[in-house]
């Protein structure tokens, strides 16, 4: 895995500089935001690391304080898990079949992925056979694209009022990915009507929700997101350096 990096990546130098850029346009979108006149939120800075290794992941926390990951996949998990276990914080954002529920139940703090009542059930399970609650969120597919994770926003109150049933998950908020767009200005509109379904589910939850999230934003968008509310960006390629997938999915320098 390490060889598919550019040489910079070894470089603590990068990862610090990175993660102070992208912390401090956090902070500014932060700022445009509270003059705008809308409620101003804590946000947290997740890495999305796949195709990074543990040692990166552990120089990242090391030199720039970084506390959070997010794994796409159930295997990239595991298989970086023993050395990353008790060091930092992992969600899973990537899709979840459910015959691997198993193996991330009580390993991740959150599960963001989650968007069909199988799902959930299948968590709620495992979740109960470890005598655990399992945090999750409910992925909204905001562009609404075909062949893509998350539930449409008309159906979201349908999976919200079977999660909410469930003893053993606790639904904490919601997670998008919008689509890709060419110009930045486009994702406006798909974190701006997924924080609208946020505040629904704030509202119809008054009280009982412990530090909601909403988690939206990425590389090339996580500004516009902290503008229109997110609780948590996702930012993989800003902090890690840029991957070009080919078709196989191997990544190359870019
Ligand atoms: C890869 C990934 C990200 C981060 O994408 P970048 O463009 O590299 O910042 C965020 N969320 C999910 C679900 C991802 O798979």
């Amino acid at each position: 895995m390490r060889d598919a990096y550019s040489p910079d990546m070894e470089n603590k130098e990068t990862i610090i500089r990175n993660f102070t850029t992208v912390r401090e346009r956090i902070d500014r979108a932060l700022a445009r935001r509270q003059a705008a006149g809308k409620p101003v939120q804590h946000v947290r800075l997740l890495a999305a690391t796949k195709m990074v290794s543990a040692e990166e992941i552990l120089l990242a926390a090391e030199c720039a304080d970084l506390d959070l990951i997010g794994e796409n996949k159930v295997g990239e998990l595991l298989e970086k898990y023993p050395a990353l276990d008790g060091k930092l914080e992992q969600h899973l954002i990537g899709h979840l079949q459910t015959n691997k529920v198993r193996q991330v139940v009580g390993k991740v703090t959150l599960i963001e992925s989650v968007d069909s009542e199988r799902l959930a059930a299948e968590i709620e399970r495992r979740s109960a056979s470890l005598g655990i609650v399992s945090d999750i969120l409910l992925e909204v597919n905001s562009g609404r694209e075909e062949n893509k994770g998350g539930v449409f926003p008309e159906n979201l109150p349908e999976l919200m009022t079977v999660c909410q049933a469930f003893p053993h998950i606790r639904v904490r908020g919601l997670m998008t990915m919008a689509p890709v767009c060419m110009e930045k200005e486009k994702y406006r509109k798909y974190f701006q009507e997924t924080y609208g379904l946020f505040i629904d589910f704030l509202e119809k939850n008054k009280h009982n929700i412990i530090e909601p999230v909403l988690s939206m934003g990425m590389s090339d968008s996580y500004e516009i997101a902290v503008e229109e509310g997110a609780t948590e960006v996702r930012v993989g390629s800003a902090l890690f350096g840029r991957r070009i997938y080919t078709q196989t999915g191997t990544p190359s320098n870019g």
